[in-house]
């Protein structure tokens, strides 16, 4: 296959190292790596998807980058900074809660801190809306496209979270970038699944080899499989690879409390242990659920062995959490 061109953005290989004091309080061989220090634009993991996605928008001579998130996304603020160093503008419509239903008792991450504050430094426009579904959120970023096209710019629609298959290509070679810093291969990879380009290049690169992938949910949507699936087949078609099946993405929903974006007590303590143990940060959207699912999942012996932790980042939203239990 030809290899989709990409820009340089981010400092790759991401350290992937052992946690001495959690692998001994959870009985297992815990390791970690490192995407929170992608050590571009605030870390994370979307910095890997935009290596691609910025080549491709370059190549269709984008001026504007429209997206839409959640207020606190991590992807809007990685993809603002990727904007700044290519002079692309960058515009994304947010909601707090773009649920269907928006469960009762959870509050959102609120005020222009954390990610907004990033958002703004880098000169996002940012278009905040009531909370909705999801499906008015796409409808308000398309709205938001056709007013950048009617001023006369040329719109680079980029879908949510950066998941596209150039963004599952990154992670399939995050993939081998671990199996080339790993002497010997992980029993189990555990990780925050959302938009689905970190699930689906990793479940690729690992189909057929010991080392089991589980991503921990962080929406309530079990179709969710569904939608990777028809992700994979652009990146099996890029591959040259069979195609894999929903049922060949290994994905758990007990973590994901009441819903997205909706912290339980359960991930503050998941955030503290991480922290007092590790001095490691989490994030009350994402990882702070996945490493909930970790724990649990080693305690109750259904995980064990040598297990990676794949840390995706999202610290900045810490400041945007009030009230994390202490
Ligand atoms: C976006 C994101 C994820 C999910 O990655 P996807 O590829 O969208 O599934 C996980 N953790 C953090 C911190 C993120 O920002």
């Amino acid at each position: 296959m030809t290899a989709p061109r990409k820009v340089p953005l981010i400092q790759t290989p991401t350290p992937l190292h052992r946690l001495d004091r959690l692998s001994k309080d959870l009985g297992i061989d815990l390791w970690i790596k490192r995407d929170d220090l992608t050590g571009f634009g605030g870390g994370g993991n979307k910095g890997r998807k935009l290596e691609y996605l910025m080549a491709d928008a370059l190549d269709q001579q984008a001026e504007v980058m429209v997206t839409c998130g959640t207020t606190q996304s991590n992807f809007v603020r990685q993809l603002g900074a990727a904007c700044s160093v290519f002079g692309i503008k960058c515009a994304a419509a947010t909601m707090d809660l773009p649920y269907l239903e928006v469960p009762p008792g959870s509050h959102a991450l609120g005020g222009v801190n954390g990610n907004v504050l990033l958002d703004d430094l880098l000169g996002v426009d940012l278009r905040l809306h009531p909370d909705g579904d999801w499906d008015h959120l796409y409808a308000l970023a398309e709205e938001l496209a056709l007013e950048y096209e009617a001023a006369g710019k040329r719109v680079y629609r980029v879908p949510i979270g950066g998941s596209s298959k150039l963004g599952a290509y990154s992670f399939y070679l995050a993939a081998k970038e671990v199996q080339a810093q790993s002497v010997e291969p992980f029993d189990w990879i555990i990780f925050a699944s959302s938009s689905g380009s970190t699930h689906i290049g990793l479940t690729y690169a690992f189909h057929r080899t010991k080392t089991k992938v589980l991503g921990i949910a962080c929406d309530p949507e079990p179709e969710i499989v569904e939608e990777f699936a028809e992700f994979g087949e652009g990146l099996a078609t890029m591959l040259e690879v069979p195609t894999l099946a929903a049922s060949d993405f290994s994905m758990d929903f007990d973590f994901v409390g009441q819903g997205y974006a909706a912290a339980s007590p359960e991930t503050d303590e998941a955030i503290l242990s991480m922290a007092r143990r590790e001095g490691i940060f989490l994030d009350p959207v994402y990882t702070g659920k996945s490493f909930t699912g970790l724990m649990r999942l080693a305690s109750s012996g259904k995980v064990g062995g040598r297990v990676l932790f794949w840390h995706t980042g999202g610290f900045p939203s810490v400041f945007a959490a009030s009230g994390l239990a202490t």
